[in-house]
């Protein structure tokens, strides 16, 4: 019996050497309008993501990630390219997204996340909200992904005339849902039309089921799931299952379902025994939608939210969860949603030219060996300007604007703002007289990137 243990010791062992020295696998869950202050590893008081908490703990939960745009489409196209949109046209002052009636979209010089895994073989799919480009040239499969399935665009694009209005909440309570049908959106897949409207109540399930479906089928390869939740943008859907469980009302409905996915596919990659290989990456392509009061999230004690420069617009949770490469731990360096591309092929084995490049290699991080991030800075761009720039815990802003009707009005600043974001999160403080010295470096490091910048063909005004 004994020599019986010994060899399904040894077995385990040669398995485990297996599955750590084939290519890594990736998922990228990424959801949208989903704030900092949101989930409960963040501080939220009222919102349960057990899921999410046990992905934090028992990986690393970044306090200090970054998005390469405060609004839809550019920060999709930074997470895929590791570029800033104003690189790539994918950012505009006229149009802050792609439309439905938008004839641009992510151009094909680009080079995507999937298109450098595909270089090792890797099996790639897209599934959710793509929103950079629908037309049959921008979509997915054009980009380096075998497949494809969701709705194209945000899920209150097509609305029908009658929809709510969100912003008028007196007659709208914190648990109200809409019906399918007020939101005409499609579901494509790969380039075909399949559903006509998307049934949204159950959109989270099947986003979720779809992973879980491609991860089977391709568990003997590497593979990359990029899964992009089209909630919790408003309008808000939960199923059966979900609707009416959260104390927080449909926001924390949505999240909850979203929650459960993930908990889906963690177990998953532990049922297949994927789990010491692969890594899973969950945060938000912008901060909350703030005029929609509770039908919009929080960006916990950050100023601002979505379309804003301020932390609230910009800042998002980041976790990394991978137990056979990630090393557990709380980190407060930066990091940005475009170091995933220079990270990923790092952890693959694939050369990327990074001075094409705005993201860094975070994997030495990750896997706990160095305490130190290649990121040193972020710029915050916001319609074709660099409104401000972040060093180390300082921020400069060179101009200030609220959003979407909240916030301050626009200025443009002669001494820029000078924040220092540990001791003052909430940029409350104005300190740039105390630090003259501190506004000089900024300004400077903000001239030099502004330089490296040059002008392209702008996609969102096509
Ligand atoms: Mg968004």
């Amino acid at each position: 019996m004994r020599s019986l243990a010994v060899i399904a010791a040894l077995m385990s062992l040669v398995f485990s050497i297996e599955q750590i020295e084939a290519a890594p696998n990736f998922i990228v869950v990424f959801c949208d309008d989903l704030g900092y202050g949101d989930l409960s590893c963040y501080g939220h008081p009222s919102i349960e993501t057990p899921n999410l908490d046990r992905m934090a703990a028992e990986g690393q939960r970044w306090t200090n990630f970054y998005v390469g745009a405060s609004v839809c489409t550019p920060s999709r196209a930074a997470l895929l390219t590791g570029r800033l949109p104003v690189r790539n046209g994918m950012m505009s002052a006229k149009r802050r997204v792609l439309f439905p009636n938008s004839n641009g979209g992510l151009p094909e010089s680009e080079t995507t996340i999937a298109e450098y895994l595909r270089q090792k073989d890797y099996a790639t799919a897209a599934i959710g909200k793509w929103h950079l480009g629908h037309l049959p040239e921008f979509l997915p499969t054009k980009h380096g992904f075998d497949t494809y399935w969701g709705i194209p665009y945000s899920n209150d694009m097509d609305a029908l005339k009658g929809h709510p209005n969100y912003r008028q909440q007196s007659h709208l309570s914190a648990t109200y849902m809409p019906k399918i049908e007020q939101y005409n959106v499609p579901i494509i897949h790969d380039d075909k039309e399949v559903e006509r409207p998307a049934d949204q109540t159950t959109i989270t399930r099947r986003y979720t089921d779809k992973t879980i479906d491609f991860i089977r089928e391709h568990q003997k390869k590497p593979f990359f799931v990029y899964l992009a939740h089209n909630l919790p943008h408003i309008p808000l859907f939960a199923s059966e299952e979900f609707y009416g469980s959260s104390p927080r009302g449909i926001y924390g409905d949505v999240l909850a379902e979203i929650d459960h996915g993930v908990g889906r596919i963690l177990d998953t990659l532990e049922e297949l025994e994927l789990d010491q290989n692969t890594v899973v990456v969950f945060t938000s392509d912008n901060g909350p939608w703030l005029p929609f009061q509770t039908h919009g999230g929080s960006a916990g004690l950050l100023r601002e939210g979505k379309g804003s420069t301020f932390e609230g617009g910009m800042r998002v949770p980041g976790i990394f969860w991978g137990p056979g490469i990630v090393e557990p731990g709380a980190v407060h360096e930066l990091g940005a949603t475009m170091d995933l591309l220079p990270t990923f092929c790092s952890l693959a084995g694939i050369d990327v030219d990074a001075s094409s490049l705005d993201g860094h290699d975070l994997s030495p991080v990750l896997k706990g060996e160095s305490e130190e991030s290649a990121r040193d800075a972020v710029f915050y761009w916001r319609e074709e300007k660099l409104y401000a720039v972040r060093q180390g815990p300082w921020k400069a802003h060179f101009i200030t604007q609220g959003c979407y009707g909240i916030g301050p009005k626009k200025e443009e600043h002669e001494t820029p703002q000078l924040y220092h974001l540990e001791h003052d999160p909430s940029e409350e403080y104005n300190i740039a007289e105390r630090h003259p010295d501190v506004v000089d470096d900024l300004e400077r490091l903000a001239e030099a990137h502004r330089r490296s910048v040059k002008p392209v063909e702008n996609q969102l005004e096509r």
